[in-house]
């Protein structure tokens, strides 16, 4: 740690943001974190060591090896703090955020150190191009954030954590786990919502997941767990969960969904467990007996990487509303499979106007796809997916 003054992030009046000061504020933003951004292992060990003087507790809102280095926390608020002029994609992610944040105990103090820390530690970086403009501009898309996240905590009606109990773990494949839940209150989701979970075999190392199924009576949850190679708790889950395990919760994030009475078809595009949230929405349509005609493309690699796939085909066979496409990367001679990527499979029937589109998978899939179907003609406002995960 430096011994130089901490000075605390200036305090900004509220509501004074115009649409025009908001995108100079987000521009001064983006220019400067370009510059900062190589350096964002030292920014981050910076932001670290202020962030736990000035607030010693925060420490045990993380792992309990945590690389100081890796930046991603810094990187995950900087984009937020970039988002700013686009309120309307932001706005509802940032009140989700403020709920989740409950679970770790969160209070305002925590903003304020956490604000201060970031404005130091790009500042030591910048040096003389922090002029007093940018110090302006990082405070307050720092405090519109901070804002917005801890007026929904404050909002919010519900316990700042949940907690459920393993019910069943059932191995699909080598590298693939269904565990299903029993929660000790009702989980409130959304079909097609996600939620930041803690295990006992790895505590502070909250990682999300998607119920596949949509909310029960029994308030259950089942989720597909794929085991990442090196990953820290995925390979904890897969390998050593058991039954009576307790696991813990944070509030339901995330935005795919189907409006059922938008008048407007449906496509899904799942990539690997990303099936998960789409089969939420799908058992949930179930319950209906006229709904949009849905179209999901489910890839993989290979055949067998489409473990939900029989699943999909049965509820096909009862709901003629909903077609299911497998989509495998390696040609295996499969009949009533398409070959290639899904970007390839998806875009090779044009632009899916009129239709509402639904993509969940791997951060790199998503690019992909969205990427794509943009160029094949598709309209950015068509395609839904949780856009602040991707990393
Ligand atoms: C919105 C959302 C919903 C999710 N839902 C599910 C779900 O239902 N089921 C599920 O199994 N997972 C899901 N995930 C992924 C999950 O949250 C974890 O990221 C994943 O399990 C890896 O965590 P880990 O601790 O094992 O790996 P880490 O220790 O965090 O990472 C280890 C290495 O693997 C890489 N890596 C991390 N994730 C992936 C990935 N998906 N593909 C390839 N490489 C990766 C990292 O870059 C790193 O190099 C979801 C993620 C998001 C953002």
């Amino acid at each position: 740690m430096t011994a130089e003054p901490i000075n605390p992030i200036p305090k900004v009046a509220d509501n004074r943001e115009t649409p025009e000061a908001v995108t100079t504020m987000v521009r001064h933003v983006r220019e400067t974190w370009q510059e900062v951004e190589p350096y964002t292992p030292e920014v981050a060990q910076f932001f670290y060591g202020m962030l736990f003087t000035l607030a010693p507790e925060a420490r045990d809102f993380f792992p309990i090896h945590m690389d100081v280095r890796s930046g991603k926390l810094v990187r995950a608020i900087v984009n937020i703090l970039q988002s700013v002029d686009r309120p309307d994609d932001v706005a509802p992610y940032l009140v989700q955020l403020g709920r989740d944040h409950r679970k770790f105990g969160v209070q305002p103090h925590h903003y304020e150190a956490i604000g201060t820390a970031l404005l130091a530690a790009v500042k030591r970086q910048l040096q003389e191009a922090w002029t007093p403009e940018v110090e302006r501009a990082w405070a307050e898309a720092f405090t519109i954030v901070a804002r917005s996240m801890q007026d929904a905590a404050e909002a919010d009606e519900y316990p700042p954590s949940w907690t459920g109990t393993v019910a069943e773990h059932r191995r699909l494949s080598w590298d693939l786990a269904l565990v299903r839940i029993e929660p000790d209150r009702h989980i409130p989701f959304r079909p097609g919502q996600y939620l930041s979970v803690e295990v006992p075999q790895r505590p502070r190392l909250w990682r999300y997941l998607s119920p596949a199924n949509a909310p029960r009576t029994d308030g259950s949850l089942e989720f597909h767990v794929r085991a990442i190679d090196g990953g820290w708790v995925s390979r904890g889950i897969v390998g050593h969960t058991q039954p009576g395990d307790v696991w813990r919760f944070g509030a339901p994030m995330g935005r795919l969904h189907v409006d059922r009475d938008a008048g407007r078809d449906v496509v899904m595009i799942a990539g690997g467990t990303g099936v998960a949230p789409l089969q939420s929405i799908l058992d949930d349509l179930g319950r209906f007996g006229k709904n949009p005609n849905v179209t999901i493309f489910y890839g993989g690699q290979k055949r067998e990487d489409l473990y939900a796939l029989e699943s999909l085909r049965s509820l096909a066979s009862v709901n003629p509303w909903l077609t299911v496409r497998p989509v495998v990367e390696q040609d295996e001679g499969l009949s009533g499979f398409e070959v290639g990527t899904l970007p390839d499979a998806v875009t090779a029937h044009g632009a899916w106007h009129d239709h509402d589109v639904l993509v969940s998978g791997s951060p790199a899939m998503i690019r992909a796809t969205v990427s794509r179907m943009l160029v094949a003609g598709t309209a950015l406002d068509q395609i839904r997916y949780d856009p602040f995960t991707i990393e």
